[in-house]
């Protein structure tokens, strides 16, 4: 049987990972950080958390990284566990470097001092390329990075640390550039579910207005089920290398607003408020990936688009 250990389970990516490994018959091991309240809603959600043995550990902390590779003794390692949120990052830029950006080579040291054949997806992100954009207006494995937050400088760290590691030791390590991906599970801060929390609210009276940051960001937002089969066809090569994974197409946060709001039957100017405090100091404008190279070699494609994802975005979840 095969076994996997997941760092960040208790996040959106890490529960819906350990549900695909689970039906593919994989024996699962995931960390979580201790905290005064239990964290496992997403696990719970759906219905996961007997499936796995968890084990307390922090990713600036290497002795409980060990202790959780010693006890898993894993085939794959799928390192989604990050301080994930780019507005976050700008308040809490140490924090940031060490669990993205150290926290990655942690897992590295680890791997190359038990000389395990160990597999490590690492999750790296379209925020890499910030500005950045080929001459078509898209973003693919070649496109240069030019990280424009605290988080994006740490995961570029991860993504290097990675493709130097792979090259100067042979050790199975490869990097997902996911786009953005949302769902029901993803937390409430990030743009999406702030809106069709709002729209729920707004539509049953218990709230009046939503405010928003920068509307005129553009995304290419798919869905995470969907997204976490790619990291595990990812490490199913014969050899390690790097993908992004993405729907190739964008859309504004105004879109979103927009169709969030009128699958509920509302017009969102009359309840939408630009707030010049949740503007960040430096945001990433116009994000849309370029999936040919995951699509040729993983044969991985998604089936949901824009319009489905703000509707399945919607469904309440255990966290409200
Ligand atoms: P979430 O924020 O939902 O989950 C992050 C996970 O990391 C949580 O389990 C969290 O634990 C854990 N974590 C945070 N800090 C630490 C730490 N110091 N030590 C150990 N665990 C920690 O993120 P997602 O599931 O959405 O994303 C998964 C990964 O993919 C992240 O690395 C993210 O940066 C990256 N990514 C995500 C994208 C997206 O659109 N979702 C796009 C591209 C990349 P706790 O529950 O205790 O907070
Ligand atoms: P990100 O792409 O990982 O930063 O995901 P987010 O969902 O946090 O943000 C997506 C885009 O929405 C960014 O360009 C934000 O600046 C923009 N945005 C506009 N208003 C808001 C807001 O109120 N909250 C968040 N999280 N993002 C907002």
């Amino acid at each position: 049987m095969k076994r996997a250990l997941i760092t960040g389970i208790t996040g959106q990516d890490g529960a819906y990972l350990a549900e695909f490994l689970a039906n593919k018959g994989y024996q699962l091991f995931g960390t979580y950080r201790r905290s005064s309240t239990p964290n496992f809603w997403r696990l719970q959600a759906l219905d996961i958390l007997q499936k796995v043995t968890l084990i307390p550990s922090d990713l600036t902390d290497m002795s409980s990284l060990l202790e959780a590779v010693t006890i898993s003794d894993p085939h794959e390692i799928y390192n989604l566990a990050a301080q994930s949120y780019v507005g976050a990052s700008f308040y809490q830029p140490m924090l940031t470097a060490e669990v993205d950006g150290t926290g990655t080579l942690r897992f590295l040291e680890i791997i190359r001092h038990l000389k395990k054949n160990i597999k490590l997806y690492q999750a790296s992100t379209s925020e890499l390329y910030g500005d950045s954009i080929n001459r078509d207006g898209r973003q693919d494995e070649e496109t240069k990075f030019l990280p424009n937050s605290p988080y994006a400088a740490a995961k570029l760290y991860g993504y290097h640390i990675v493709k130097i590691y792979r090259e100067a030791y042979g050790i199975f390590a490869s990097n997902g550039i996911l786009f953005n991906h949302e769902s029901p599970l993803r937390g409430l801060e990030f743009v999406t579910r702030k809106i069709t929390n709002a729209v729920g609210k707004i539509k049953s009276g218990f709230e009046k207005k939503l405010k928003l940051g920068n509307l005129e960001s553009a995304r290419d937002w798919g869905y995470a089920p969907e997204y976490v089969e790619a990291m595990w066809l990812i490490l199913q090569q014969s050899k390690a290398d790097d993908y992004v994974i993405s729907t190739n197409e964008t859309h504004s946060v105004q879109e979103f607003v927009e169709e969030a709001f009128a699958a509920a039957g509302m017009d969102w100017e009359k309840y939408v408020e630009v707030d010049e405090l949740l503007k960040r100091p430096k945001d990433v404008v116009h994000l849309r990936g370029d999936n040919s190279k995951a699509k040729e070699i993983l044969n991985w494609q998604p089936k949901v688009k824009f319009k489905k994802l703000v509707r399945i975005s919607t469904v309440p979840t255990l966290a409200e």
